[in-house]
């Protein structure tokens, strides 16, 4: 058994874990990501050595978001963290003295459900979270698709809207405006005085904080008609992006996850109905399996684990 430690790092916390080679979490640890930057490597190295006890291994993968350069060693760009050309692994490994490598979230996220996910009886995935924002990866062939330059995959930034909304990357219109688990908080305080919002008024009462996607899922599990619409809605739009980016990949396999697709069909059949209905010479052609991701939050920590263990620096 080759043992390898996955981490996670989050707006919020730094998750880790000692992966096996089949894909199991062996032990686990998390600590807050600290409000300084420069204090993660540290956070991520305490994480690590708590995972990884005595066991011997083959290094520590990490997941960030962000763009990663092509040498999975330096953070170019970080959303929410402020990280500009940031030699993350360079900095983890002094701290740890093993092998270290840094991984797109979702990239990783998508070896993950690659390897031991949905997409275990493939030779290829598009993975497509929805969370806060939408991320993706790309598996061809049994390899990551990384692109020229590390940053390939950011499908949330593929622009639908032309001159639409503000896009925190410094676009406008850009698919994770109007499809991610934001957009969908978004779209339902905006319809929270229509006549039919009332469930959705009651479950909130007078703290809009309330409103959350979690909220509007469970909401749509019990047949609520504005939920199941605000979810159709977004599901609409994931399932026209994910035809365009079919178009160009080709995938046979398409699994959906991140916090959003916990709403399980709410959200698989509009994107279904949108994504054939929005494919190229549809009806000529083979389609690819639309499905659900099944590793939940863990996905990207055992990819991450995994891609140290299989592509080695
Ligand atoms: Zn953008």
């Amino acid at each position: 058994m080759t043992y390898a430690v996955g981490i996670d790092i989050g707006g919020t916390k730094i998750a880790g874990g000692l992966v096996d080679d089949e894909g199991r979490i062996v032990r686990e640890a998390r600590e807050a990501t600290p409000g300084d930057a420069a204090q993660i490597p540290e956070v991520v190295a305490q994480v690590a050595q708590q995972v990884r006890g005595d066991a011997e291994v083959a290094g520590i993968g990490i997941g960030a978001a962000g763009f990663i350069g092509a040498d999975r060693s330096t953070v170019l760009f970080a959303p929410n963290i402020r990280w500009r050309d940031e030699p993350l692994a360079e900095r983890v490994c002094e701290l740890t003295d093993v092998p270290v490598v840094v991984e797109n979230d979702a990239s990783a996220a998508a070896w993950g459900e690659f390897r031991f996910g949905a997409g275990a009886d493939s030779d290829d995935l598009l993975l497509v979270t929805v969370g806060t924002g939408v991320g993706g990866g790309i598996v061809h062939r049994g390899q990551l698709f990384r692109g020229g330059f590390g940053v390939a995959g950011e499908i949330g930034h593929l622009r639908v809207v032309p001159d639409g909304l503000l896009c925190g990357c410094g676009r406008r219109g850009c698919l994770e405006q109007y499809a991610s688990g934001s957009a969908l908080v978004r779209e339902a305080r905006l319809r929270l005085d229509e006549p039919s919002a009332g469930p959705l008024r009651e479950a909130v009462g007078d703290d809009p904080d309330r409103l959350t996607g979690p909220l509007v899922t469970q909401l749509a599990q019990d047949g609520d008609p504005l939920c199941d619409d605000l979810l159709a809605d977004l599901g609409r739009w994931l399932g026209e992006g994910i035809a365009s980016l079919a178009t160009v990949l080709d995938p046979t396999v398409v699994a959906i996850g991140g916090g959003v697709a916990a709403a399980g069909d709410h959200l698989l059949d509009p994107i279904r109905r949108a994504f054939e209905a929005s494919l190229p010479a549809h009806g000529h052609r083979p389609l690819a399996d639309l499905r659900l991701a099944t590793l939940g939050n863990d996905a990207g920590l055992v990819g991450a684990a995994d891609l140290v263990r299989s592509e080695p620096v």
